[in-house]
Formats: C-alpha cells, structure tokens, sequence
C-alpha cells in the first residue's frame, strides 16, 4: 500500500503502533475533534458541515448522511432516542470496516460522541457481527478507556447535560441483519428480519422510537471532517461522490488489502498501482466492484471506469460497500455465480416470496437441480429463464436481498452469456 494514505481521514492513525489503546490515540491528534467541535462548534454547524461535506453513506446504500441526519427529530418530546452503528459489514468481499474497528476503535467513538451531541441523543449501540470476537473484544476496551476519560457517560467534558452511554451488542451472523431494519429487529431481542420502510428508523426504529443507524466507515470519518472542513473534505472525490473511500480488495491479486484512497480514483490504479496487479502475471477477467450482490464488470469496462457513485452506475454496476473482488482468467463464471447464489439463497429470511422461492430458483436453474419442476416442453432456454425469473424478483420485496441476488445473476448474463450457458449445460440434469 502506499504512504499517502497516512494524509487521508480514515487510516491516518493505522501506521501507529497500538493506537488501539486511548493514550496514544490521543498523543497522534485524536479525540482532539471531538473536544473542539464539543466546545466550540454548535450543534446545528455540525449537522451542517457533514451535510456540506457530501459524506454519503459508507455501508453500501450511498445516500447522504446530513440529509439522513436531517431526518432524525432534534426535539425529544419525551421519546428516547437512538445513535446506532451498523458494524454487521456481511457483504461477501468487504472487510474494511472490520480493520477500522481492530486498528482503531477510537476514531469511532470520537465519531459517535460528536454525532450523538449533535443528534441529541444520549444511547448508542454498536451492532457487530457476531463473528467479529476479536473487533468486538477491541471495541469493548476501547468504550471502557474512554469511559474512564471522561469521552462517554454523564456530563461529558463537563458539558452540563450532554451525556451519550455505549454498548456494543454482538450478532449471530445473520447476512440480512446488516440490513438497518433487520439490524434494529436483532437488536430488540427478534429475530433478525426487515421491516417495509416507511417508516423509517429515523422517524420510528429500536424499539419504536427514532434510531439513526449509520455505518461504521461513515462516523468514523466525521471526526476529520469536523477538524478540517467540509470544503476540505470535498477536495478529495469527484463532484457527487466526495472524500475518501476504504476499498477492500480481494481475489486475483498480488496484494490483497484494505486501502484508502479519493473517491474517482480509476480503477485499474487500484489494481495495478495499490495491489500490485492481477496474480501470477495473469490476465484480468472481470471485477466485482462493490460485493457480491454488484454486477460483474468486465475486464475492457475496467480500463476506463473510476471509483465513485456515478461512474460505477453508469457501468451498469453499483460500488456498493467498496468491496472489489478481482477475478482473473483462470475464473470460471459459472462457479463464481454459483457461490453468490447459494449465497443468497441461504441468507434469505423467508418473508418475501419472490425472495424465499426466487433465490432458490436461481440457484437450482444454475445447477439444473430439479429443472423439470421449473420448465416445461418449449420454454425459454435455461439462461433466458434464470434471467426471468431473476427479472420478477426485482424492486418487489421488504428489502434488497432479493435484489442482490438477482443483479449479479442478470450482470453475469449481460457479461458472459456463454460462458455461463455452457456451465449450465454441463451440470447434471436431475
Ligand atoms: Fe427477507 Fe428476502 Fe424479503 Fe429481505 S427480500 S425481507 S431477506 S425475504
């Protein structure tokens, strides 16, 4: 990886050692946004400079987090309310946000105690996968550290009122619970199934009252922008999608990793530049540019296209949660679609037909498993009808799992459509 990433607003600290422990978090410049922006920056000025800055939401969805603040009422009227981080990352292919709650638990907290000052809430919840023991161990020492310092609990730098308690709650795994409002149902003690929005958890989450529910890279990242500016901020990225991104890169790689680095950034200079190219020397097939449920994009679409919102989209892909999975030519199409789609199928919760069924479809039309359940004499050919039915299973369920399955089922025919019509005609008909 290079060293300028150590300019950048996220892994700045990572190169310092045991900058996990608050004392020298502190000795580098942490926690000093957050005693600045406590002590002299008012509460509307905060929810205004994350809005300006076009920090957009970093767990997949990409929406703005001011307007998603904008959102959440200030007034309490008597209800609770509730600062949730999504720390769930069950993407296939994403790990950033797992290496920022291992190497540095503090730039959350400091991100979370400025949003919860300036969200009037005063109980936060960190939802972590449950597979994350050792993240969760982390983050556990970490809110113990800044309790003793004074950063968490009552009255917080003596500021008379402000008081934000944290917990962190662990998961059970479940894919869908990264999903905000199977993450609160999970959180209330459910099981871990989504709700139709609206209303949204702002208005109406963790246990009925409003819940702000951001992803771990999104607070983490508010401390710098606080410090430095929005104008700051919006000097990195293109003109929609602003500041600096975690990418984790997996697959046909030389060097597999987590990078920071500007949103827009041309793809291949991730590859080439930052990883160290395709492994072995071998060609590039393809790229998944934002987790599994991201349309593949081929190899010629990877000379050309760049790291943000828009010009991903524009490929007909999304960037998703930053997680680029590189394939290289030795890649079987067919195998790789068959992984995402068992995938799916397992981690559906069951609530949506064309979800709970479609999944299942898809899955067993790639592997021609019971085929003649599905088709009758004369229809459509085995890929035209994995494509159909990927087709009904879009924009029509609680939550987008349906679609995640779906798109990366239909990119995959876009892209490699014989490929993959040889692949199912080479599996066993039962
Ligand atoms: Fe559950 Fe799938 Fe419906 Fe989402 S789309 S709520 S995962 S059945």
């Amino acid at each position: 990886m290079k060293a300028d990433y150590q300019n950048y607003t996220l892994l700045g600290y990572h190169h310092i050692p045991n900058v996990n422990k608050i004392d020298v978090f502190e000795s580098a410049g942490g926690y000093a946004s957050m005693k600045n922006t406590l002590k002299n920056i008012g509460k509307q000025q905060i929810r205004d400079e994350v809005k300006n800055s076009g920090l957009r939401g970093r767990g997949g969805a990409g929406f703005s987090t001011g307007i998603k603040w904008g959102f959440f009422p200030l007034e309490s009227n008597g209800q609770k309310r509730y600062l949730i981080c999504n720390a769930d990352e069950s993407e296939p292919g994403t790990f950033k946000d797992r290496y920022l709650l291992e190497k540095n638990p503090h730039i959350l907290i400091e991100g979370m105690v400025i949003a919860a000052y300036a969200l009037n809430t005063d109980r936060g919840y960190i939802y972590i996968r449950g597979e994350f023991y050792h993240e969760a161990k982390v983050i556990d020492a970490a809110i113990d550290e800044a309790y003793a310092k004074g950063y968490l609990g009552k009255n917080i730098l003596g500021i008379e009122g402000f008081n934000f308690d944290l917990v962190v709650h662990r998961g059970a795994g479940a894919y869908i619970c990264g999903e905000e409002t199977g993450l609160i149902s999970s959180l209330e003690g459910k099981k871990g199934q989504p709700k139709l929005k609206p209303p949204f958890p702002a208005i109406k989450g963790y246990r009925g009252y409003p819940s702000m529910v951001n992803n771990v890279e999104t607070l983490a990242a508010v401390p710098w922008i606080m410090q430095f500016g929005a104008a700051a901020y919006k000097k990195w990225g293109t003109e929609k999608s602003a500041g600096t991104k975690l990418f984790s890169i997996s697959g046909d790689v030389n060097k597999p990793g987590v990078i920071e680095v500007p949103l827009g950034i041309p793809l291949k200079k991730i590859i080439d530049d930052y990883c160290g190219g395709v492994r072995n020397g071998n060609k590039l097939k393809a790229v998944i540019p934002g987790g599994s449920s991201a349309p593949v994009l081929t190899a010629q679409q990877c000379e050309t296209v760049t790291m943000d919102y828009e010009a991903v989209a524009a490929a007909g892909s999304m960037l998703g949660s930053g997680a680029i999975i590189v394939l290289d030519e030795t890649r079987n199409m067919g195998e790789v679609l068959k992984w995402t789609l068992e995938f799916y199928h397992h981690e559906s919760c069951g609530q949506c037909t064309p979800c709970r069924e479609g999944t299942g479809w898809l899955e067993k039309i790639l592997k021609r498993k019971n085929i003649a359940e599905l088709k009758r004499p004369g229809s459509l050919s085995d890929i035209d009808l994995l494509d159909q039915v990927a087709g009904h299973m879009r924009g029509v369920t609680i939550c987008a799992l349906a679609d995640a399955a779906a798109m990366p089922a239909q990119g995959m025919i876009k892209a490699f459509r014989n490929e993959l019509s040889e692949y199912i005609s080479l599996q066993q008909k039962s």
